[in-house]
Protein backbone atom coordinates (compact mmCIF):
# COMPACT_ATOMS: atom_id res chain seq x y z
CA UNK A 1 0.00 0.00 0.00
CA UNK A 2 1.22 3.64 -0.70
CA UNK A 3 1.40 6.42 1.72
CA UNK A 4 -0.90 9.64 1.03
CA UNK A 5 -4.03 7.54 1.74
CA UNK A 6 -6.28 9.10 -0.74
CA UNK A 7 -10.10 9.11 0.68
CA UNK A 8 -11.68 12.59 -0.57
CA UNK A 9 -13.41 11.58 -3.95
CA UNK A 10 -15.98 13.66 -2.94
CA UNK A 11 -13.48 16.68 -3.92
CA UNK A 12 -12.34 15.11 -7.28
CA UNK A 13 -11.54 11.57 -8.46
CA UNK A 14 -8.57 10.44 -10.13
CA UNK A 15 -9.22 10.26 -14.43
CA UNK A 16 -9.94 6.48 -14.88
CA UNK A 17 -7.31 4.85 -17.00
CA UNK A 18 -10.02 3.45 -19.69
CA UNK A 19 -11.47 7.36 -19.99
CA UNK A 20 -7.44 8.63 -20.41
CA UNK A 21 -7.93 5.93 -23.47
CA UNK A 22 -10.62 7.05 -24.87
CA UNK A 23 -9.72 10.46 -24.66
CA UNK A 24 -6.02 10.78 -26.24
CA UNK A 25 -7.03 10.56 -30.43
CA UNK A 26 -8.90 14.08 -29.46
CA UNK A 27 -5.59 15.60 -28.67
CA UNK A 28 -3.68 14.62 -31.84
CA UNK A 29 -4.84 12.57 -34.68
CA UNK A 30 -8.88 13.84 -33.90
CA UNK A 31 -8.05 17.13 -33.02
CA UNK A 32 -10.88 19.05 -35.48
CA UNK A 33 -12.95 21.36 -34.13
CA UNK A 34 -16.99 20.25 -33.83
CA UNK A 35 -18.27 23.19 -35.10
CA UNK A 36 -16.05 23.39 -38.91
CA UNK A 37 -19.22 21.62 -40.84
CA UNK A 38 -17.06 21.91 -44.11
CA UNK A 39 -14.37 19.19 -43.38
CA UNK A 40 -13.83 15.63 -42.24
CA UNK A 41 -11.33 16.83 -39.29
CA UNK A 42 -14.68 18.63 -38.13
CA UNK A 43 -17.16 15.84 -38.85
CA UNK A 44 -14.91 13.31 -37.28
CA UNK A 45 -15.20 15.95 -33.93
CA UNK A 46 -18.10 16.36 -34.53
CA UNK A 47 -19.40 12.49 -34.77
CA UNK A 48 -17.36 11.77 -31.60
CA UNK A 49 -19.71 14.50 -29.67
CA UNK A 50 -23.02 13.44 -31.11
CA UNK A 51 -21.92 10.10 -29.74
CA UNK A 52 -20.74 11.48 -26.26
CA UNK A 53 -23.90 13.37 -26.05
CA UNK A 54 -26.30 10.50 -26.92
CA UNK A 55 -24.52 8.11 -24.04
CA UNK A 56 -24.82 10.88 -21.95
CA UNK A 57 -28.45 11.28 -22.13
CA UNK A 58 -28.98 7.48 -22.11
CA UNK A 59 -27.44 7.01 -18.89
CA UNK A 60 -29.78 10.11 -17.45
CA UNK A 61 -32.60 8.53 -19.48
CA UNK A 62 -32.76 12.02 -21.09
CA UNK A 63 -33.11 12.50 -25.32
CA UNK A 64 -29.38 13.44 -26.99
CA UNK A 65 -30.92 17.77 -27.36
CA UNK A 66 -31.61 17.82 -24.24
CA UNK A 67 -27.39 17.73 -22.96
CA UNK A 68 -25.52 20.64 -23.11
CA UNK A 69 -21.93 20.96 -22.44
CA UNK A 70 -20.23 22.83 -20.16
CA UNK A 71 -16.94 23.68 -17.91
CA UNK A 72 -18.81 21.79 -14.91
CA UNK A 73 -21.07 21.66 -12.25
CA UNK A 74 -20.63 25.40 -11.15
CA UNK A 75 -20.86 26.64 -14.53
CA UNK A 76 -24.65 24.30 -15.27
CA UNK A 77 -25.64 25.40 -11.63
CA UNK A 78 -25.21 29.26 -13.34
CA UNK A 79 -27.06 28.52 -16.41
CA UNK A 80 -30.20 26.53 -14.95
CA UNK A 81 -31.30 28.90 -12.29
CA UNK A 82 -29.74 32.24 -13.44
CA UNK A 83 -30.86 31.44 -17.13
CA UNK A 84 -34.63 29.83 -15.48
CA UNK A 85 -34.96 33.01 -13.17
CA UNK A 86 -34.64 35.12 -16.48
CA UNK A 87 -36.31 33.51 -18.65
CA UNK A 88 -39.20 33.09 -15.93
CA UNK A 89 -39.32 36.27 -14.42
CA UNK A 90 -42.69 37.17 -16.28
CA UNK A 91 -44.18 34.76 -13.92
CA UNK A 92 -42.88 35.89 -11.05
CA UNK A 93 -39.59 36.20 -9.37
CA UNK A 94 -39.24 33.57 -6.28
CA UNK A 95 -36.97 30.41 -6.04
CA UNK A 96 -36.64 28.07 -3.52
CA UNK A 97 -33.83 26.29 -2.36
CA UNK A 98 -32.02 24.72 0.56
CA UNK A 99 -29.56 25.80 3.23
CA UNK A 100 -27.32 22.35 2.77
CA UNK A 101 -27.10 23.55 -1.15
CA UNK A 102 -23.23 23.77 -2.34
CA UNK A 103 -22.40 27.57 -2.53
CA UNK A 104 -22.46 27.50 -6.32
CA UNK A 105 -25.99 27.31 -5.65
CA UNK A 106 -26.32 29.64 -3.07
CA UNK A 107 -24.30 32.46 -4.15
CA UNK A 108 -26.20 32.09 -7.64
CA UNK A 109 -29.21 33.02 -5.21
CA UNK A 110 -27.80 35.55 -3.54
CA UNK A 111 -26.81 37.19 -6.39
CA UNK A 112 -30.93 36.98 -8.01
CA UNK A 113 -31.85 38.19 -4.34
CA UNK A 114 -30.06 41.39 -5.25
CA UNK A 115 -31.28 41.61 -8.58
CA UNK A 116 -35.00 41.70 -7.34
CA UNK A 117 -35.36 38.16 -6.63
CA UNK A 118 -37.19 36.97 -3.67
CA UNK A 119 -35.38 33.89 -2.43
CA UNK A 120 -36.36 31.16 0.18
CA UNK A 121 -33.63 28.68 1.52
CA UNK A 122 -35.45 26.31 3.39
CA UNK A 123 -33.86 24.82 6.45
CA UNK A 124 -33.56 20.52 6.97
CA UNK A 125 -33.70 17.85 10.42
CA UNK A 126 -30.48 17.12 11.99
CA UNK A 127 -29.86 14.34 9.36
CA UNK A 128 -29.89 16.89 6.05
CA UNK A 129 -33.17 15.44 4.85
CA UNK A 130 -35.97 18.18 3.53
CA UNK A 131 -39.38 18.20 5.01
CA UNK A 132 -41.99 17.86 1.87
CA UNK A 133 -44.44 19.36 3.76
CA UNK A 134 -42.62 22.45 4.41
CA UNK A 135 -41.33 22.95 1.01
CA UNK A 136 -44.82 22.81 -0.33
CA UNK A 137 -46.23 25.85 2.09
CA UNK A 138 -43.01 27.84 0.73
CA UNK A 139 -44.63 27.96 -2.88
CA UNK A 140 -46.35 31.14 -3.39
CA UNK A 141 -48.07 32.20 -6.63
CA UNK A 142 -44.72 33.41 -7.87
CA UNK A 143 -42.71 30.82 -7.50
CA UNK A 144 -41.12 30.23 -10.90
CA UNK A 145 -38.00 28.18 -9.87
CA UNK A 146 -36.73 25.20 -7.24
CA UNK A 147 -33.20 24.08 -6.57
CA UNK A 148 -32.80 20.97 -4.61
CA UNK A 149 -29.87 18.54 -4.95
CA UNK A 150 -30.02 14.90 -5.22
CA UNK A 151 -26.73 13.96 -2.75
CA UNK A 152 -25.09 16.27 -0.18
CA UNK A 153 -21.31 16.64 -0.59
CA UNK A 154 -20.27 17.12 2.61
CA UNK A 155 -22.65 14.53 4.88
CA UNK A 156 -23.73 12.77 1.67
CA UNK A 157 -27.59 12.20 2.60
CA UNK A 158 -30.03 11.79 -0.31
CA UNK A 159 -33.18 14.15 -0.79
CA UNK A 160 -36.08 12.92 -1.88
CA UNK A 161 -36.31 14.63 -5.13
CA UNK A 162 -38.82 12.33 -6.57
CA UNK A 163 -41.66 13.76 -4.26
CA UNK A 164 -39.93 17.60 -4.62
CA UNK A 165 -39.87 16.83 -8.71
CA UNK A 166 -43.47 15.61 -8.31
CA UNK A 167 -44.57 18.97 -6.09
CA UNK A 168 -43.19 20.77 -8.93
CA UNK A 169 -45.06 19.50 -11.71
CA UNK A 170 -48.58 19.76 -10.00
CA UNK A 171 -47.46 23.47 -9.85
CA UNK A 172 -46.06 23.94 -13.38
CA UNK A 173 -42.64 25.02 -10.93
CA UNK A 174 -39.35 24.04 -13.32
CA UNK A 175 -37.53 21.68 -11.20
CA UNK A 176 -33.36 22.36 -10.87
CA UNK A 177 -31.27 19.48 -9.24
CA UNK A 178 -27.58 19.88 -8.68
CA UNK A 179 -26.39 16.14 -9.09
CA UNK A 180 -22.99 16.64 -9.33
CA UNK A 181 -22.34 14.17 -6.38
CA UNK A 182 -25.20 11.70 -7.21
CA UNK A 183 -24.03 11.25 -10.66
CA UNK A 184 -22.20 7.76 -11.52
CA UNK A 185 -22.69 6.19 -8.16
CA UNK A 186 -26.52 6.30 -7.83
CA UNK A 187 -29.35 5.49 -10.36
CA UNK A 188 -30.85 8.31 -12.18
CA UNK A 189 -33.67 8.86 -14.06
CA UNK A 190 -35.14 12.54 -15.17
CA UNK A 191 -38.30 10.95 -16.31
CA UNK A 192 -38.48 9.03 -12.59
CA UNK A 193 -37.40 11.60 -10.72
CA UNK A 194 -39.57 14.23 -12.13
CA UNK A 195 -36.32 16.70 -12.98
CA UNK A 196 -36.29 19.57 -15.42
CA UNK A 197 -32.84 20.67 -14.98
CA UNK A 198 -29.84 18.62 -13.61
CA UNK A 199 -26.16 19.33 -13.41
CA UNK A 200 -23.04 17.41 -13.49
CA UNK A 201 -19.57 17.64 -13.31
CA UNK A 202 -16.98 15.05 -14.76
CA UNK A 203 -14.11 15.19 -12.40
CA UNK A 204 -16.44 13.67 -9.27
CA UNK A 205 -17.22 10.45 -11.27
CA UNK A 206 -13.57 9.59 -12.97
CA UNK A 207 -13.57 11.81 -15.54
CA UNK A 208 -11.42 14.94 -16.25
CA UNK A 209 -12.00 17.85 -14.52
CA UNK A 210 -13.21 21.22 -16.45
CA UNK A 211 -16.32 19.72 -18.41
CA UNK A 212 -19.73 18.89 -16.95
CA UNK A 213 -23.33 18.89 -18.38
CA UNK A 214 -26.75 20.02 -17.87
CA UNK A 215 -29.77 18.28 -18.73
CA UNK A 216 -32.46 20.53 -20.01
CA UNK A 217 -35.96 19.22 -20.22
CA UNK A 218 -37.34 19.62 -23.80
CA UNK A 219 -40.82 17.97 -23.79
CA UNK A 220 -43.72 17.84 -20.86
CA UNK A 221 -42.68 20.90 -20.29
CA UNK A 222 -40.18 22.29 -22.80
CA UNK A 223 -37.64 24.43 -20.38
CA UNK A 224 -36.62 27.71 -21.67
CA UNK A 225 -33.74 29.20 -20.29
CA UNK A 226 -31.76 32.43 -21.01
CA UNK A 227 -28.18 31.46 -22.32
CA UNK A 228 -25.26 33.08 -20.05
CA UNK A 229 -22.32 32.66 -22.29
CA UNK A 230 -22.82 34.88 -25.74
CA UNK A 231 -20.74 33.91 -28.47
CA UNK A 232 -21.01 31.98 -31.67
CA UNK A 233 -24.16 30.01 -30.88
CA UNK A 234 -23.00 26.33 -29.88
CA UNK A 235 -24.85 23.98 -28.25
CA UNK A 236 -27.97 25.80 -29.39
CA UNK A 237 -26.91 29.27 -28.32
CA UNK A 238 -27.33 28.23 -24.69
CA UNK A 239 -23.23 28.21 -24.60
CA UNK A 240 -21.24 29.46 -26.75
CA UNK A 241 -17.68 28.50 -27.16
CA UNK A 242 -15.45 25.92 -29.05
CA UNK A 243 -16.58 22.49 -27.29
CA UNK A 244 -13.85 20.44 -25.75
CA UNK A 245 -13.94 17.32 -27.70
CA UNK A 246 -11.44 15.65 -25.80
CA UNK A 247 -12.94 16.23 -22.37
CA UNK A 248 -16.09 15.28 -24.16
CA UNK A 249 -15.12 12.01 -25.34
CA UNK A 250 -13.66 11.66 -21.47
CA UNK A 251 -17.18 12.50 -19.89
CA UNK A 252 -19.35 10.06 -21.34
CA UNK A 253 -16.76 7.77 -21.30
CA UNK A 254 -16.59 8.09 -17.59
CA UNK A 255 -20.30 8.18 -16.84
CA UNK A 256 -20.70 5.02 -18.74
CA UNK A 257 -18.17 3.13 -17.04
CA UNK A 258 -19.88 4.01 -13.94
CA UNK A 259 -23.16 3.03 -15.28
CA UNK A 260 -21.91 -0.41 -15.77
CA UNK A 261 -20.32 -1.03 -13.11
CA UNK A 262 -22.70 0.53 -10.53
CA UNK A 263 -24.16 -2.34 -9.07
CA UNK A 264 -21.01 -3.92 -7.89
CA UNK A 265 -18.72 -1.05 -7.33
CA UNK A 266 -21.77 -0.02 -4.97
CA UNK A 267 -21.64 -2.91 -3.02
CA UNK A 268 -17.87 -3.06 -3.04
CA UNK A 269 -17.98 0.71 -1.80
CA UNK A 270 -20.32 0.06 0.72
CA UNK A 271 -18.68 -2.23 2.46
CA UNK A 272 -15.98 -0.46 2.86
CA UNK A 273 -17.22 2.28 4.26
CA UNK A 274 -19.37 0.43 6.61
CA UNK A 275 -16.53 -1.28 7.72
CA UNK A 276 -14.51 2.22 8.45
CA UNK A 277 -17.56 3.45 10.64
CA UNK A 278 -17.84 0.37 12.82
CA UNK A 279 -14.51 0.01 13.24
CA UNK A 280 -14.21 4.03 14.28
CA UNK A 281 -17.56 3.65 16.09
CA UNK A 282 -16.11 0.59 18.22
CA UNK A 283 -12.73 2.60 19.07
CA UNK A 284 -13.06 5.40 19.86
CA UNK A 285 -15.69 7.68 22.24
CA UNK A 286 -17.61 10.95 21.75
CA UNK A 287 -17.73 9.89 18.15
CA UNK A 288 -21.04 11.51 16.03
CA UNK A 289 -21.92 10.37 12.66
CA UNK A 290 -23.38 13.75 10.52
CA UNK A 291 -25.39 12.97 7.66
CA UNK A 292 -29.03 10.54 7.38
CA UNK A 293 -27.81 7.11 9.03
CA UNK A 294 -28.97 4.97 5.82
CA UNK A 295 -30.39 7.64 2.97
CA UNK A 296 -26.93 8.74 2.05
CA UNK A 297 -24.29 7.96 -0.69
CA UNK A 298 -22.66 4.50 -0.60
CA UNK A 299 -19.18 6.02 -0.26
CA UNK A 300 -19.56 8.88 2.14
CA UNK A 301 -18.54 9.07 6.16
CA UNK A 302 -19.06 12.02 7.41
CA UNK A 303 -18.03 11.95 11.29
CA UNK A 304 -17.15 14.18 14.44
CA UNK A 305 -14.90 13.36 16.98
CA UNK A 306 -15.48 15.81 19.76
CA UNK A 307 -12.67 17.88 21.13
CA UNK A 308 -10.43 16.79 18.20
CA UNK A 309 -10.30 20.38 16.10
CA UNK A 310 -10.45 19.04 12.43
CA UNK A 311 -7.95 20.72 11.38
CA UNK A 312 -5.43 19.84 14.27
CA UNK A 313 -6.65 16.07 13.06
CA UNK A 314 -5.88 16.52 9.74
CA UNK A 315 -2.53 17.54 10.28
CA UNK A 316 -2.29 14.90 12.68
CA UNK A 317 -2.47 12.07 10.14
CA UNK A 318 -0.71 13.89 6.85
CA UNK A 319 -0.23 10.34 5.31
CA UNK A 320 -4.28 10.59 4.91
CA UNK A 321 -6.04 13.19 2.44
CA UNK A 322 -9.31 13.51 3.72
CA UNK A 323 -11.28 16.84 4.14
CA UNK A 324 -13.16 19.02 6.82
CA UNK A 325 -16.34 20.57 5.40
CA UNK A 326 -15.99 20.96 1.87
CA UNK A 327 -12.71 21.65 -0.72
CA UNK A 328 -14.37 24.26 -2.13
CA UNK A 329 -14.75 26.43 0.81
CA UNK A 330 -11.83 25.25 2.12
CA UNK A 331 -10.41 28.54 1.62
CA UNK A 332 -12.44 30.62 4.18
CA UNK A 333 -11.99 29.63 7.94
CA UNK A 334 -16.06 29.26 8.43
CA UNK A 335 -17.20 26.47 9.63
CA UNK A 336 -18.87 24.32 7.00
CA UNK A 337 -22.52 26.08 6.03
CA UNK A 338 -23.99 22.31 5.91
CA UNK A 339 -23.12 21.60 9.02
CA UNK A 340 -24.39 24.35 10.64
CA UNK A 341 -27.26 24.34 8.85
CA UNK A 342 -27.70 20.56 10.70
CA UNK A 343 -27.97 22.41 13.84
CA UNK A 344 -25.67 19.61 15.59
CA UNK A 345 -23.80 22.07 17.81
CA UNK A 346 -20.17 24.00 17.72
CA UNK A 347 -18.64 21.19 18.91
CA UNK A 348 -19.62 18.57 16.57
CA UNK A 349 -19.60 21.15 13.79
CA UNK A 350 -15.17 21.71 14.43
CA UNK A 351 -14.48 18.53 14.42
CA UNK A 352 -16.32 17.06 11.35
CA UNK A 353 -13.95 15.31 8.86
CA UNK A 354 -15.47 13.97 5.38
CA UNK A 355 -14.26 10.30 4.38
CA UNK A 356 -15.08 10.14 0.73
CA UNK A 357 -14.27 6.32 -0.54
CA UNK A 358 -13.71 5.29 -4.26
CA UNK A 359 -12.78 2.93 -6.76
CA UNK A 360 -9.34 2.17 -5.80
CA UNK A 361 -9.72 2.41 -2.09
CA UNK A 362 -8.68 -1.03 -0.61
CA UNK A 363 -9.67 -2.85 2.53
CA UNK A 364 -6.12 -2.71 3.38
CA UNK A 365 -6.26 1.60 2.85
CA UNK A 366 -9.45 1.88 5.11
CA UNK A 367 -7.99 -0.28 7.72
CA UNK A 368 -4.94 1.96 8.02
CA UNK A 369 -6.91 5.25 7.72
CA UNK A 370 -8.82 3.73 10.89
CA UNK A 371 -5.82 3.07 12.07
CA UNK A 372 -4.56 6.16 11.76
CA UNK A 373 -7.51 7.82 12.85
CA UNK A 374 -7.68 6.44 16.41
CA UNK A 375 -4.22 6.69 17.09
CA UNK A 376 -4.76 10.78 16.11
CA UNK A 377 -7.73 11.19 18.09
CA UNK A 378 -6.21 9.61 21.43
CA UNK A 379 -2.77 11.14 20.81
CA UNK A 380 -4.89 15.07 20.65
CA UNK A 381 -7.50 13.93 23.08
CA UNK A 382 -4.61 13.09 25.59
CA UNK A 383 -3.01 16.39 25.37
CA UNK A 384 -6.27 19.02 25.55
CA UNK A 385 -7.83 17.01 27.63
CA UNK A 386 -6.10 14.41 29.70
CA UNK A 387 -8.45 13.93 32.76
CA UNK A 388 -11.30 13.19 30.56
CA UNK A 389 -9.77 10.70 28.36
CA UNK A 390 -7.38 9.01 30.25
CA UNK A 391 -9.27 6.01 30.65
CA UNK A 392 -10.80 5.70 27.53
CA UNK A 393 -7.27 5.52 26.08
CA UNK A 394 -6.08 3.04 28.49
CA UNK A 395 -8.72 0.86 26.57
CA UNK A 396 -7.75 1.15 23.18
CA UNK A 397 -4.28 0.79 23.76
CA UNK A 398 -5.45 -2.79 25.22
CA UNK A 399 -7.12 -3.61 22.03
N1 LIG B 1 -22.13 20.96 -6.61
C1 LIG B 1 -21.68 20.03 -5.76
C2 LIG B 1 -22.66 19.27 -4.91
C3 LIG B 1 -20.33 19.75 -5.67
O1 LIG B 1 -19.88 18.83 -4.84
C4 LIG B 1 -19.42 20.50 -6.48
C5 LIG B 1 -17.93 20.26 -6.40
N2 LIG B 1 -17.41 20.39 -5.11
C6 LIG B 1 -19.93 21.46 -7.36
C7 LIG B 1 -21.30 21.65 -7.40
C8 LIG B 1 -19.04 22.26 -8.25
O2 LIG B 1 -18.57 21.44 -9.29
P1 LIG B 1 -17.41 21.85 -10.29
O3 LIG B 1 -16.14 21.56 -9.59
O4 LIG B 1 -17.61 20.94 -11.47
O5 LIG B 1 -17.61 23.26 -10.65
Amino acid sequence: MKTPVYMDYHATTPVDPSVVHAMIPFFGEKFGNAASRQHHFGWVAEEAVDSSRSLIARALNAEAKEIVFTSGATESNNLAIKGAAEGYAYKGKHIITCATEHKSVLDVCKNLAKRGYEITILSTDEYGVLNPEEFSRAIKEATILVSIMIANNEVGTIQNVTEIGRICKDRSIVFHTDATQAVGKIPIDVQAMNIDLLSLSGHKFYGPKGIGALFIRSKNPSVKLVQQIDGGGHERGLRSGTLNVPAIVGLAKALETCVDSMEVETTRIRKLRDRLQETLLKHIDDVYLNGHPTQRLPNNLNMSFLYVEDNALMLGMKDVAVSSGSACSAAEPMPSHVLKALHIGKERESSAIRFGLGRWTTEEEVDYVAGRVIETVKRLRGLSHPARYAKTDARVDEQ
